[in-house]
């Protein structure tokens, strides 16, 4: 396949067809991606590098339409989906490079790949502890509750995606490291959990992909939901990036019809479907196909918000931001939320300081209309909650970042501004000092009492 397949937009008319058969590669298929060949035999090799420790898995339809080769390798989208020399530390390549080229046995090089792992923080925000409900004396695996409002479940045939992203701060489930993985098989379990919950308004179903599951399967943990003894599940979201990476999931696969009956008949129900789905640069919506599996999503009553983390080398440019958010809102998508890329795996390649995020999100922002401001950001995903940079300011002399809590472990923080010394290089909230020459943030002594009781049983009680 040549690069006239990739699609340009003339007019509406799109070049090139779609598959319409699900193909993927993996690390072990680098070599039969043909347009790989146009990249240096060194390019190539720091591929299989990378590949060996942090998730690689791409499909026929990224390849030739969302990647634009005569870009690579600083294309956006070959960014977001291939593995780069930069991703590992020096050290780390180094080490996994003398492996390969000397033909190390395979239990070695497993070895020096879980060390290299071990290193990359699989866990970040204390997500496979800290917030894992219980039900009748039991830990419901598979399921977190960090907010009041909101259960996040990973139904384990959707822990896997159409292709992964290379920033994906969900990789070491992807690894086939099984002790890393949040999984459950159990429809009944959550729908028991939902029932005595009442303070539970939304369920989130997220992954990976849950997604790339059968319609079958999705039926089994979506359609119980329409009965009324859950009501109180106001809205349910389902967390993907299908749209981007296999839009045929909702256009030609044999059961994209089923797939939409399901969400309808939700809808139908009274409740509030939310793709919510995950955007990073506007040349995700430019396919035909793809504007196609939005309007159909539309038309089957549910809403698609937008949310996706700011990266180095992928969108770190408010004319980016600025056009994803305006193309969105074009095709009827509501912006959420701009994330701070995670303090886990490739960030070394990714991250963006917290100073440069603001400064790109509020130029975009300014480039908008009002539909496009709905966008909260940049936010960081971190232990205590989700912690939005609001901006910098001079305060009595001191200049400082105004931040606040868009979602909290209390939901008594939410919405309360706190300070944070400036520094211009800082990417996390961990490497962030209150201002002012106070000791701890507020809600410090307080989250330590949470997850105290975290380790002992359901923060949210039952
Ligand atoms: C983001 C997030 C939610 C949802 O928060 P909203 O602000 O309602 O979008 C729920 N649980 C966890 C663990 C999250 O990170
Ligand atoms: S779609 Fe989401 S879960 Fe899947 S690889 Fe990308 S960021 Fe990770």
């Amino acid at each position: 396949m040549t690069t006239a397949s990739w699609p340009r937009r003339a007019g509406n008319a799109v070049v090139g067809r779609y598959p319409e058969r699900f193909e993927v590669y993996t690390e072990r298929h680098l070599d039969r991606i043909p347009q790989l060949e146009r990249l240096d035999p060194e390019r190539r090799f720091a591929m299989r590098v990378v590949a060996q420790v942090l998730p690689f898995r791409v499909n026929r339809y990224v390849v030739e339409h969302l990647i634009d080769w005569e870009r690579v390798p600083e294309d956006p989208l070959f960014q977001l989906t291939f593995p780069q020399p930069g991703m590992l530390a020096e050290e780390d390549f180094a080490r996994i490079a003398a492996l390969l080229r000397a033909g190390a046995d395979r239990e070695t090089l497993q070895q020096a790949v879980r060390e290299v792992r071990a290193g990359l923080n699989p866990h970040p925000a204390g997500q496979q502890h800290h917030n894992v409900p219980w039900l009748d004396g039991r830990r419901l695996e598979g399921m977190q509750h960090k907010y009041r409002e909101t259960v996040l479940f990973f139904p384990s045939q959707g822990q896997t995606c159409h292709s992964y992203c290379s920033f994906c701060f969900r990789w070491a489930q992807f690894v086939g490291d099984k002790s890393l993985r949040m999984a459950s098989r159990e429809a009944a379990t959550l729908h028991r959990y939902l029932a005595r919950h009442r303070e539970v308004t939304d369920l989130l179903i997220t992954g990976g992909d849950p997604l790339v599951m059968k319609a079958g399967n999705l039926r089994e943990y979506l359609e119980p939901l329409a009965d009324p003894h859950l009501e109180h599940v106001q809205t349910i979201r389902i967390g993907t990036k299908a749209l981007t990476f296999w839009p045929q999931r909702f256009v030609t696969d044999p059961d994209a019809d089923e797939l939409l009956r399901l969400i309808e008949r939700l809808a139908r129900a009274g409740r509030h479907v939310a793709l919510m789905a995950h955007y990073n640069h506007w040349r995700e919506l430019e396919t035909a196909i793809a504007r196609e599996a939005i309007r159909r999503v539309r038309d089957a009553g549910a809403v698609i918000r937008s949310q996706g983390p700011l990266l180095a080398h992928i969108n770190d440019d408010p004319a980016v931001w600025a056009r994803l958010w305006r193309s969105q809102v074009k095709l009827g998508i509501v912006p959420y939320y701009m994330f701070v890329e995670r303090d886990t795996g490739a960030r070394r390649y990714f991250e963006v300081p917290l100073a440069r995020a603001w400064e790109i999100y509020r130029e975009a922002v300014q480039r908008v209309s009002g539909l496009g401001r709905t966008v909260r950001g940049p936010s960081m995903s971190a232990g205590p909650g989700k912690v939005e940079v609001q901006g910098v300011a001079e305060i009595g002399g001191e200049r400082v970042f105004v931040l606040r809590f868009l979602q909290g472990r209390s939901p008594e923080w939410v919405q309360r501004p706190f300070f944070a010394r400036y520094d211009e290089r800082a990417t996390w909230l961990d490497q962030l000092e209150p201002a002012f020459g106070e000791r701890e943030f507020f809600f410090e002594a307080e989250y330590r009492e949470i997850c105290r009781r975290a380790e002992t049983g359901g923060v949210w009680g039952a």
